[in-house]
């Protein structure tokens, strides 16, 4: 039980110390509390992010914004953020400045250094520190608290979402299942309680402009799909007729067809957590995952961690890695493939001849019948090539031989 009182000792030392600073309202840390709605049936998580008078802000700004991201990315994202060596970086930024200890200067040191950390992340942006007094102190309480909680929750997706070396034995063992040994090897437990509630609406979220893992500008609108069956429903009563209220939208005095919009457009469940801290959301993200028992992989492009979807099998994310512009799974299908042309030189020689003799074709030089019988002829040749029947060269004096 030793590990399990420790952490709990730790996490409760941060807990006193952020709600004894959320309390306060040092000017430019005062933030107030976040509210994430959660779409199961889409399988996302929705954040709102909100902010005090003086709400600190890393990075871009998010206040006011809604975030939404497929469960598991947000938390993917805060395992593989750089944060250890930002903190060092930042660490010593303040101490070349704790000269001037108190100084206005030496304070937007401070905010700068943990703002530079603190912006890595999404959920680290949506959830800066609140600091009764801004010094070295301050800063490394935060980082502490950071970096614990990373460390936990890189421990927590390799123990229960990633790929194990026990994959033969244990492939069927539910997240749940996964969790569950963990907890009984390390003599541990993940609680934590959050404010819930819950509220019907009709109308569901619509995703906004994705980057990267994240969406932001979420804008709130009907379901494409379940407003065109609406108004097809609408279409149908007019065409048939139903022009006066039925005696439901009678009684209390209902436009016609409010009934047909409720059949055809429901009122769905929401569930709506209060998040005040950057733990929270992360223990809210970590049980959607173990409730949608989902699996997780290390992108072989980009070595991120991302969500397998459906049965598929792929090594590769969908995301696009900083400094690319297409995403891992296209940049590893075409080095893929220029591996393969690498391997096989009479594939690599045939695509390079069909290029060329292809926009001989498009400019009419050739005529498309004569392309496709080259084409059948040179494809028997390649093969015949691969198999070792002919050689390189014989292959392609026979290329250079062809006249059509
Ligand atoms: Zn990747």
């Amino acid at each position: 039980m030793a590990q399990s009182t420790n952490r709990e000792e730790q996490l409760e030392g941060f807990e006193s110390y952020w709600s004894r600073r959320a309390d306060t309202s040092y000017v430019k840390f005062a933030t107030s509390y976040n509210t994430a709605t959660v779409d199961i049936e889409n399988k996302s998580l929705f954040l709102s992010v909100n902010g005090g008078d003086g709400f600190f802000e890393p990075g871009e700004p998010l206040l006011g914004k809604t975030l939404a991201c497929s469960v598991g990315d947000g938390l993917a994202e805060f395992a593989d953020a750089p944060f250890e060596q930002a903190v060092q970086a930042a660490l010593a930024e303040i101490a070349a400045a704790s000269l001037s200890n108190g100084s206005q200067a030496y304070t937007e040191t401070v905010l700068r250094a943990v703002s530079n950390v603190a912006a890595l992340s999404h959920y680290t942006r949506a959830f800066p520190p609140c600091f009764t007094e801004v010094c070295m102190q301050a800063a490394k309480d935060y980082f502490d608290y950071l970096l614990l909680l990373q460390e936990e929750y890189k421990k927590l997706i390799a123990a229960c979402f990633a790929e194990t070396p026990y994959d033969n034995e244990i492939r069927e063992f539910t997240a749940a299942s996964r969790f569950y040994f963990y907890c009984m090897m390390e003599n541990t437990g993940l609680f934590h309680s959050l404010t819930y509630h819950y509220t019907c609406r009709r109308v569901t979220k619509c995703i906004g402009e994705k980057k990267g893992a994240f969406t932001t500008d979420v804008t709130e609108s009907l379901p494409a799909d379940r407003y065109k069956k609406y108004l097809e429903t609408v279409e149908d009563t007019q065409n048939t007729g139903r022009t006066q209220p039925n005696n439901f939208e009678k009684a209390f005095d209902l436009p016609v067809t409010f009934t047909e919009l409720n059949i055809a457009l429901p009122a769905l469940l929401e569930q709506e957590y209060e998040l005040a801290r950057l733990d929270e959301v992360l223990v809210l993200e970590f049980e959607q995952m173990l409730r949608l028992n989902l699996r997780m992989k290390r992108c072989k492009n980009c070595g991120h961690y991302f969500v397998l979807k459906g049965n598929y099998p792929t090594d590769y994310c969908d995301k696009i890695p900083q400094g690319e512009n297409k995403p891992c799974q296209m940049i590893a299908a075409t080095d893929k493939y220029s591996q393969k042309l690498n391997d096989c030189p009479p594939l690599a020689i045939y695509n390079r001849e069909y290029k060329r003799l292809h926009g001989k074709m498009k400019a009419g030089r050739i005529s498309h019948d004569q392309f496709n019988i080259w084409k059948e002829l040179a494809k028997v040749m390649r093969d015949r090539c691969t198999q070792g029947k002919i050689n390189l060269e014989e292959f392609q004096s026979w290329l250079n031989g062809y006249r059509f």
